[in-house]
């Protein structure tokens, strides 16, 4: 595994049922990401806000874990290499 970015991980647990921003502006999103960090939930790179991103970039939080069903992978932005995390 070339990340080496794992001392970030820090929670499983999403602090929210959405995306945090969107919720707040009632703005809609297609898929949901986990920072792995602090339990950020926000939205992912098809919806049009792109919250998970922005978060990265505001926080430097570095690994998202995908929050749909049947869908376990995680993604770190810095070394942009996909993660099986447990
Ligand atoms: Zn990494
Ligand atoms: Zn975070
Ligand atoms: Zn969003």
């Amino acid at each position: 595994m070339s990340c080496t970015h794992l001392d970030a991980v820090q929670t499983n647990r999403p602090r929210a049922k959405g995306c945090e921003e969107c919720l707040k502006t009632g703005d809609e999103w297609v898929h949901l990401r986990l920072c792995r960090t602090c339990g950020h939930v926000g939205c992912c790179d098809d919806s049009k806000n792109k919250h998970a991103t922005k978060h990265f970039h505001q926080t430097k939080h570095p690994i998202i874990t995908s929050l749909e069903p049947g869908e376990g992978w995680s993604w770190c932005y810095v070394d942009e290499v996909a993660l099986e995390l447990a």
